[in-house]
């Protein structure tokens, strides 16, 4: 039997949990498909976690216009879903007398496109704010409404809140044709059809091929990889603002930034590659972000290094965001060529996809929009007398499994028993942040394992790092398992 929809999100990174969440506080059937084994397993988990203000982008594009939306409510977003926020600020730095031009250029840019608190710093107030920056920087543009945020974070909790609000959604879904008849849709996978009046490809690197099972207006989507070093956050802090340098042909160029958890991170490179799964780090391109990034950042420790990590830009053949209803199909709307800023975007975009759709099927807002749940409380984030209330309340909050990031028994718990609870180590990773700090789970991993094999009653065997063709451990060796 085929289950019915009004409007199917293909695609649950930033951008379709947005939309899912936006499209909840009307009367529709939503459903949202995903081929991985979680939300946010694509680009939004691998990416700079700046909130743009909005200088970059060329006036009058798309990527300009949702990029200013965006960062201008990307903090209520965050505060409503208990989501970390900082506005740190951004400074691009220029090296030479040559590079003030290029920075009063980005002004201007930015004025044209309505970006606020913009200005040149010289040497000495540079350096009063960020003492560590390289002294061969002499001038910085600094963009006062620059932030950063958790993008994976954000994507959980935008799936939580859509969830409690009605919204669907199938994991491990890979959708692998869709047709059209009269007005409806069929949306495939190799177990099951859905139907649904409304498409919407959020799909991140595979857009293109999403639209090709439905449009004739084609388009094409290059995989733009970018490469990563991560610090350990026992250096924090080293910079308070993102430091970026001037930006470049393939993007916004090798930063410099401190995560909300306080790591930092060093990055990214810009490849293009072939293979929209590629999502490898090389020796060669970490050194190079090594030798660019040092400019800003002369004393980077290379023994604080605690993870490398890499996302894909979904780079566009037509170099803008393509965003709302299709040129040639009715009841198809697209997302897609979602590069970046398209996590600072992601709310502005939410919104116009939301309005378009919801214009078009007449419906009306639900007049039984639940707020969103409550987030895991933090043992790590508590001051001693909330740590000892906790513990009252959940002995489970005594136990830590994760040392690095002291993440209590307790957490690894709620993070199972949740609206689109984890199922997997990953899941845990992004929900609790055990496994993220310095050892990189060397310790809580088998533990992690023993909590979610117990909550979810399987077999420790069939416990994934993050889907079908992860396990972790290959059988049984004999005898009794001991703690
Ligand atoms: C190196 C790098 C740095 C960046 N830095 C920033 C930044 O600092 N600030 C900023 O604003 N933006 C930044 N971006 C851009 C930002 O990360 C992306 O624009 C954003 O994450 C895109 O979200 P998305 O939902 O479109 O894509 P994704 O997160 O990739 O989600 C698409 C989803 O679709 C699913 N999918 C694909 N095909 C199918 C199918 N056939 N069936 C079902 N599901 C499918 C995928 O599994 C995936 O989960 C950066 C990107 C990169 C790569």
């Amino acid at each position: 039997m085929k289950n019915t929809y009004d409007v199917c999100v293909i695609g649950a990174g930033i951008i379709g949990a947005a939309v899912a969440r936006e499209l909840s506080r009307f009367n529709l059937k939503t459903v949202v498909v995903e081929k991985q084994s979680d939300v946010s397993e694509g680009t939004s988990k691998a990416n700079s976690a700046i909130v743009h203000s909005g200088y970059d982008a060329e006036p009058g594009s798309a990527k300009a216009k949702y990029n200013v939306a965006g960062s201008r409510v990307f903090e209520d977003w965050c505060r409503e879903l208990t989501v970390p926020y900082r506005r740190n600020g951004s400074l691009v730095l220029a090296f030479s007398e040559d590079g003030l031009p290029e920075l009063e250029k980005l002004i201007e840019r930015g004025r044209a496109n309505g970006v606020e608190g913009l200005s040149i710093l010289n040497q000495s107030d540079l350096r009063a704010r960020e003492p560590r920056v390289g002294t061969d920087a002499v001038y910085a543009l600094l963009a006062e409404t620059g932030a950063i945020c958790s993008p994976y974070d954000l994507t959980i909790r935008l799936i939580e809140h859509a969830i409690v609000n009605g919204v669907e959604l199938k994991l491990n879904f890979e959708v692998n044709s869709i047709s059209k008849t009269d007005d409806r849709f069929l949306v495939s996978s190799a177990q099951e059809v859905i139907e649904c009046r409304v498409v919407i490809n959020a799909a991140g690197v595979y857009a293109d091929r999403i639209n090709d099972m439905i449009s004739q207006d084609h388009f094409c989507i290059t995989p733009r990889r970018g490469e990563y070093w991560m610090i350990d956050k026992a250096l924090s802090p080293v910079f308070n603002s993102t430091v970026f340098q001037l930006p470049t042909a393939m993007g916004k160029g090798v930063l410099v930034t401190p995560t909300v958890e306080n790591t930092i991170i060093i990055g990214p490179t810009a490849e293009d590659i072939d293979d929209k799964e590629d999502v490898r780090t090389t020796a060669a391109k970490l050194e190079q972000i090594l030798e660019i990034a040092s400019r800003s950042w002369p004393d980077i420790p290379r023994n604080r290094f605690i993870t490398a990590f890499a996302g894909l830009r979904a780079h566009c053949d037509r170099g803008d965001f393509i965003i709302g209803k299709s040129s040639d199909v009715s009841g198809y709307y697209l997302a897609a060529g979602i590069e970046s800023p398209g996590l600072t975007a992601a709310p502005a975009i939410a919104t116009e996809i939301t309005c378009q759709v919801v214009e078009e099927l007449g419906v009306s807002v639900t007049d039984s929009f639940l707020p969103p749940p409550p987030a895991i409380e933090s043992f790590r984030e508590s001051g001693n007398q909330r740590r000892r209330e906790l513990i009252a309340a959940d002995p489970a909050y005594g136990r830590i499994i994760c040392r690095c990031e002291q993440v209590s028994e307790a957490e690894i718990r709620q993070a199972i028993n949740r609206p689109n609870g984890a199922k997997t180590v990953d899941a845990i990773k992004r929900r609790t942040r055990a496994g993220m700090g310095r050892c990189q789970s060397g310790f809580c991993l088998p533990l992690v394992l023993k909590i979610l094999a117990e909550e979810l009653r399987i077999d420790p065997a069939d416990i994934t790092k993050a889907g079908e063709g992860s396990e972790i451990i290959s059988g049984h060796l004999g005898g009794d398992y001991h703690d």
